[in-house]
């Protein structure tokens, strides 16, 4: 009997290859030992106008629109009906990098692993732990039926005001194209496209359909584009999401030089274009790059529909130009595999190892700032305890807009929602993911008493800190998607309150859970400062392991906390307070100079680097030797010299080129060492990053002279210095 299933089991699986297989002749395209481009090619052609109309448009799968969602889509982000003549797949479309989102909960009852902001991910330095969010991601999108995630986000955080900076991989190429392609990587490895996104220069929320990205365009590639670029040589993301700004002039999502000119032509880019939802003006965008139009209904006409099959067939669009769109489309399709791997509704998730993925990240991701005579981590003296503030009571807080993720098993009635704040009103809600801080500080200090309060006002707080051993506050910066926030303070009042609990008890330790960069008015007066972003699903049990010591912290900062705004080049937001459909310019002087850059050219302090963070132990740098080569390599030693076990990410910098200074990340690793362990580093150092891009000529430049490079613990602290001397060289972009 079992001889026979397994026999019938083997045949079904004979019947499955030749049906996928070479021997299927009327659809050679199923032939998987050809190339996704051969078999993009075999398929293309057999397209007609009308199915190849229908690939390049897509809904917003939402029925709160006004929108007859088919049977077969999935209530989410998007979906593009397949071809079933010919066995092409639907895509269904999810947001995105932090989890599998719900909009409006309208799928009931169906929650997602939250995780941490992507700037915790981008704090933890870590590629692997890149990959390993990224794994996490396709599997619960596949397992919910999805093959297409909107994510990740790879725009640099130029300014700690963008509302969307929790959504981003912060301030450096380097970094955020790494980490971004290995998150890449993650989610097609389960056969799930990713969409590296938003190109480009989405960099703020104010009125983002109407501003005006201005950069030199040399600038330009030496900073977000090379994020980008960097992103899609890692992970070959089936998709690219233009984003809703324009950049010098044109629409990003009608942009030829963006498109066309730098990620088709100069990058030779196989996949296809998606727009934003609302981020298509017209037809004639398919001429300048674009490949499909995304949530349709969320512009004003469904452009690439009969529009664009009108235009075809007038010759105003080349049918050529067509062909290449759905060329592009299925390319990826069969590229990442979805033709022979279908989404899969009904696969299990395991969310409990999952949670082990996020808590993971959201340890590694947590950033120790200050930590005043060691007052961190706590030990078992301290038997009154004040937690106060920041909902602590209720969860950790997570950003807003469409990244908005619930938990799993939520019922969605008792969802922690407080609200509203911004300036979209009441509708919207602060999120809390089920994971109170104070029930984790609770589970740790047992010999304490753990008192809290909610901080409503300052001046009762600080009485009762003052009969506490130890004081610690919560506080929180909400930020959401299609709002930025005017400044770099805590909302709320919460600097009063700060100031007035370490006025009252000198041993206060803050716990920062906000969406980037804020001012620490009260920074000398405080005992500790930690990090905490938008810790996800179990963030708190990571928050209390940093603050008890079962963790010891190694994240570091991946955007700079200038001291103030107006170390910045925007001492306002451009088009703060403007009408909305009003056109507007927003220069940025600043060009490829983002953040730690742009703050050492104007040989300004920030209130903590970029790079920086403290761990409970101490590590030591020694034996550095640079390697001209190609590519030119730095090796260098690193050593534990304190008494605990602790993670740490030494960075390497450029630092001057021909004696003229310039500041510039060319490398980092994340290492775990014992006490007294050693390792050695060895980093390569990608060409482009000691190189200038030219313009005029469309090529990297790398001058020849002398080139000092240094390595240390941030971008204001380094310790090994070295010198190399190398010759000119030119890099196709
Ligand atoms: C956001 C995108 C998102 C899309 C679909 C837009 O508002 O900018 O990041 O993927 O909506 O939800």
């Amino acid at each position: 009997m079992k001889l026979g299933l397994r026999l019938a089991s083997g045949l079904i699986g004979l019947l499955g290859w030749t049906l996928s297989g070479a021997a299927d002749a009327s659809r050679p395209w199923l032939n998987t030992s050809l190339s996704a481009d051969a078999r993009a090619e075999l398929l293309n052609r057999q397209l007609t106008l009308d199915e190849r109309i229908s690939l390049v448009h897509g809904i917003w799968s939402r029925p709160d629109r006004d929108i007859t969602v088919p049977p077969d889509a999935i209530i989410s982000a998007g979906y593009v009906p397949g071809v079933p003549r010919l066995g092409i797949p639907p895509l269904y479309e999810t947001d995105a990098s932090l989890g599998i989102t719900n909009p409006l909960r309208l799928r009931p009852g169906d929650g997602a692993t939250a995780l941490p902001a992507s700037l915790a991910l981008a704090a933890t330095f870590s590629p692997e732990l890149s990959f390993r969010t990224g794994e996490l991601l396709g599997e619960e999108a596949r397992a919910k039926g999805f093959n297409v995630l909107l994510g990740p986000g790879v725009n640099l955080a130029r300014d700690p005001r963008n509302g969307r900076n929790f959504e981003y991989l912060g301030e450096d190429p380097l970094v955020s194209g790494v980490l971004g392609g290995q998150t890449i990587r993650g989610i097609q490895d389960n056969h799930v496209i990713a969409t590296i996104k938003h190109l480009a220069l989405n960099d703020q929320e104010t009125n983002r359909h109407w501003v005006d990205a201005r950069i030199d365009p040399a600038a330009l590639r030496e900073s977000d584009l090379l994020a980008f670029e960097m992103g899609i040589e890692i992970g070959h993301p089936g998709s690219v999401m233009c984003a809703y700004n324009r950049v010098n002039g044109p629409y990003a999502c009608g942009n030829d030089f963006l498109l066309n000119r730098v990620l088709k032509q100069d990058w030779s880019y196989p996949g296809w274009v998606m727009s934003d939802w609302g981020a298509v003006y017209a037809t004639d965008f398919a001429a300048q790059g674009l490949d499909q139009q995304s949530g349709e209904q969320a512009d004003e006409r469904v452009w690439f529909g009969e529009l664009l099959k009108n235009a075809v067939q007038s010759g105003r669009i080349s049918e050529a130009r067509l062909k290449d769109m759905t060329r592009r489309i299925l390319r990826s399709m069969f590229a990442v595999g979805l033709f022979e791997h279908p989404a899969d509704r009904s696969g299990a998730i395991d969310y409990a190892a999952h949670a082990r993925v996020v808590r993971d990240v959201a340890a590694q991701g947590l950033v120790l700032l200050r930590n005043r005579d060691h007052a961190l981590p706590l030990t078992g003296a301290a038997k009154r305890i004040l937690v106060v503030g920041g909902y602590a009571d209720l969860g950790v807080l997570s950003g807003g807009g469409s990244s908005q993720v619930y938990e799993p098993n939520t019922d969605w009635r008792s969802a922690i929602r407080v609200g509203g704040e911004g300036r979209s009103g009441a509708r919207r809600n602060m999120v809390f993911h089920s994971s109170p801080p104070l029930a984790a500080i609770r589970a740790r200090a047992s010999g304490a008493q753990v008192t809290f309060d909610d901080g409503r006002y300052p001046a009762a707080t600080a009485v009762l800190a003052r009969h506490a051993d130890v004081v610690i506050v919560f506080a929180h910066q909400w930020m959401m998607e299609n709002e930025d926030v005017p400044d770099m303070s805590l909302p709320q009042g919460q600097d009063a309150l700060i100031g007035a609990v370490a006025k009252a008890n000198p041993h206060t330790i803050v716990v920062l859970e906000t969406g980037g960069a804020v001012s620490m008015p009260w920074v000398e007066e405080v005992a500790a400062v930690v990090e905490a972003w938008y810790a996800g699903t179990g963030g708190a049990e990571a928050i209390a392991d940093v603050l008890f010591g079962q963790v010891n912290p190694s994240g570091r900062l991946p955007v700079t906390f200038p001291a103030s705004i107006s170390q910045y080049p925007r001492p306002e937001i451009a088009g703060w307070g403007r009408p909305e459909g009003e056109n507007f310019e927003a220069p940025h002087p600043e060009g490829a100079l983002v953040g730690y850059r742009w703050l050492d050219r104007n040989g300004q302090s920030p209130l903590f680097a970029f790079g920086f963070g403290l761990s409970y132990t101490r590590f030591e740098y020694t034996d550095l030797e640079i390697r001209p080569g190609k590519p030119l390599t730095l090796s260098f030693k690193v050593t534990n010299i304190g008494d605990r076990a602790g993670g740490d990410v030494p960075q390497a910098y450029l630092t001057s080129v021909n004696g003229s200074r310039s500041l510039r990340l060319i490398g980092f690793q994340r290492l775990m060492l014992a006490p007294g362990e050693s390792k050695a580093v060895q980093l390569s150092v990608d060409p482009r990053l000691l190189a200038h891009f030219d313009a005029r000529a469309n090529r990297w430049q790398l001058a020849a002279g002398v080139y000092e490079l240094a390595v240390g613990s941030s971008a204001a602290q380094q310790s090994l210095h070295s010198s190399t001397r190398l010759t000119a060289r030119t890099l196709q972009p």
